[in-house]
């Protein structure tokens, strides 16, 4: 049994955010187009993590951190 850290939710083939075949789906709020088109470096209202092989929404993340991480690094291979 491991004590370490925080367990990430998975989804039902055990992937978490972290592997690649998750796809973050970033939601942006009202506004959040116009930024884009502004030039201003939107931040995503909320992340839903979708695995691409089940298809299984497994973590919807606000997590500012890990927001900002995955703006970053959308194809993020790998742990931080
Ligand atoms: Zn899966």
């Amino acid at each position: 049994m491991s004590t370490t850290a925080t367990q990430r939710p998975t989804c039902s083939c055990g992937h978490d955010r972290y592997h690649h075949f998750a796809r973050p789906d970033m939601r942006y709020g009202v506004g959040g187009w116009l930024n884009f088109f502004n030039g201003i470096s939107a931040q995503p209202k909320e992340i839903i993590f979708r695995c691409g092989r089940c298809g299984e929404a497994f973590e919807t993340t606000r997590d500012p951190a890990v927001m900002r991480a995955f703006r970053r690094y959308p194809n993020m291979d790998g742990q931080p």
